[in-house]
């Protein structure tokens, strides 16, 4: 590989990179955000490269799912150490292939260690053959398996370049499966720094492959193979996805966009729900697939909460640094800040007025953008229900708890929403929201923390969900193991159907009245 980078070291870009199934000769140089400037040269995969890619995965998955469970976790384990452990560079890799600041970036290594802690602890007692009751009571034995689905397609974005690639293949593989991954090709490095620590935590080899190209040839030759698909993205690619894999009836999770709603409600501490509105609106400079982008106040706080908001937005520093002090960073692309630009002079001129921010930042990096809030937005702009997927937020006065309910439904998302105020009150209006999180008094790392608690998306935001048992179980096929004994279920030959019926129906209403089902 030529030299090309002068922002992370050549011999480790070498090392990476030498990890992608590519033998095409060919290859694509990525930039930072931060700067514009070239960052890494990646070998491109070709289609022969995909081939390969699933075959090795496939032989590697075979002898990796006879592997004891005790193995997968302990594994897993050595994993969460290792990202601690090493969390100096991973940092690096993130902020500089997506621009955001460190702080953000941590969020990354912290949700890695959370996932790979959790499936390491609870791995054993999820895929433990689970004894149900059977048939004919005592002379039926049913045990449910949980075994693996076999190669798992990945397709990850950019914005969470490290937890994004690695922390949904982690149940995966931890269910005996084989990953094979294309990262995005803006973030490439980061995803590739996550298969090292795969391969040094214990994990075989070949089980996790990583392709690298164009979404259209290389993700669509993923969908073409894998046994399932892991798809993270826009909505628009998530539902091209979900007609591929419908053709080949495998199963498919899809964590797509939302145009995520908060509400402060009457009651609620003005500072909290300020504060707590900037890291959930800004949290990536706004990049962030459970980001904030509406805020709902009541009347009765809406004036008090509008100025602390600002001036906490206003306060904010924005730098292209891999220091620890800064506290917003980079959009990620050109498309990036030209989606915010756009977004902005279209609400204005459609009646909206700037509160804080609005302007792009070049002196800074070429696609920094200031944390923005509207207030006035109009139905009529694009930025009123679409996702801007920026650092961008609508203020918004309501007056009745009722309404506001209808005003966070509204729209055709359903992936995260926010609620600050009395605990009480706010919980009895969460689970009227369409969403597959709800946060109470926090913007999303309440539930996007809590490994435990399953994360997605209701209407277009997505189907399937990731952590939690049903993360796991969304990699395996249930099988039920039956064992019948003594007599056959259809009962045995010397008896005569009808007397046979007569005693199943005697059976039956017997058991209709025994407590257990
Ligand atoms: P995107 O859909 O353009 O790309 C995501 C991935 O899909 C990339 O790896 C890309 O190369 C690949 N891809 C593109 N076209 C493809 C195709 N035809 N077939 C197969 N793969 C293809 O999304 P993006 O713009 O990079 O990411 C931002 C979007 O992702 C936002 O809408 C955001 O809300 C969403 N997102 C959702 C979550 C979630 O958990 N719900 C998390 C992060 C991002």
């Amino acid at each position: 590989m030529p030299a090309s980078s002068t922002l992370f070291p050549q011999s480790r870009i070498d090392v990476l990179t030498a990890q992608i199934r590519s033998t095409t000769g060919e290859s694509r140089t990525t930039t930072s955000p931060f700067t514009g400037e070239p960052l890494a040269v990646v070998p491109v995969s070709s289609l022969d490269d995909v081939d390969a890619a699933f075959d090795a995965a496939r032989a590697a998955q075979v002898r990796w799912s006879r592997t004891a469970v005790r193995q997968r976790a302990k594994a897993l384990l050595k994993l969460h150490d290792l990202v601690l452990e090493r969390q100096d560079e991973l940092l690096d890799l993130i902020q500089l292939e997506s621009g955001k600041s460190r702080r953000h970036a941590f969020d990354e290594i912290a949700h890695l260690a959370l996932t790979a802690r959790y499936y390491g602890r609870r791995l054993r007692r999820q895929l433990r053959p689970d004894g149900r009751p059977g048939v004919i009571p005592l002379l039926t034995d049913i045990t449910v398996h949980h075994v693996p689905k076999g190669v798992v397609g990945i397709i990850s974005p950019w914005n969470y370049p490290l937890t994004m690639a690695v922390a949904d293949g982690l149940p995966a593989i931890a269910a005996g499966n084989a990953v094979v991954q294309k990262p995005d090709s803006q973030s490439p490095l980061t995803a590739l720094a996550g298969l090292e620590l795969l391969r040094d935590a214990g994990f075989p080899a070949d089980l996790w492959q990583v392709v690298s190209g164009a979404g259209s040839v290389v993700g669509t030759a993923l969908v073409q193979q894998a046994d399932y698909i892991c798809f993270t993205g826009s909505t628009a690619t998530g539902t091209g996805i979900a007609k591929l894999a419908a053709e080949r009836l495998i199963g498919y999770s899809l964590e797509l966009g939302g145009k995520n709603p908060m509400i402060v409600l009457p009651g609620a501490d003005v500072e909290k729900a300020a504060a707590g509105a900037v890291n959930a609106c800004f949290s990536s400079a706004g990049q962030l697939c459970v980001s904030i982008e509406r805020l709902y106040v009541h009347d009765t706080l809406y004036d008090a909460f509008r100025a602390a908001f600002v001036r906490r937005v206003d306060a904010l520093s924005l730098g292209a640094s891999l220091d620890w002090d800064v506290e917003i960073g980079s959009l990620v692309s050109p498309a990036q800040l030209e989606t915010v630009t756009k977004h902005v002079a279209d609400a204005v001129a459609n009646g909206a007025t700037v509160l804080v921010g609005g302007e792009a930042r070049p002196e800074i990096g070429p696609y920094f953008f200031e944390p923005t809030v509207l207030e006035g937005v109009t139905d009529a702009a694009e930025c009123f229900a679409g996702e801007t997927f920026g650092p961008l937020v609508s203020l918004y006065r309501y007056s009745q708890v009722e309404e506001v309910v209808e005003l966070a439904n509204a729209g055709e998302y359903g992936l995260n929403a926010s609620i600050y105020g009395p605990v009480r009150q706010a919980k009895a209006i969460a689970t009227r929201i369409k969403a597959g999180t709800v946060n109470i008094n926090e913007g999303f790392g309440a539930t996007f923390g809590s490994i435990d608690a399953p994360m997605g998306g209701m209407r277009t935001s997505g189907t399937g969900r990731r952590q939690g048992d049903e993360g796991l179980y969304r990699y395996t096929e249930t099988q039920s193991v039956g064992v019948q004994r003594l007599l056959p279920v259809s009962g045995p030959a010397f008896v005569k159907p009808q007397l046979y019926a007569r005693l199943m129906t005697f059976a039956l209403r017997l058991m209709r009245r025994t407590p257990r089902a």
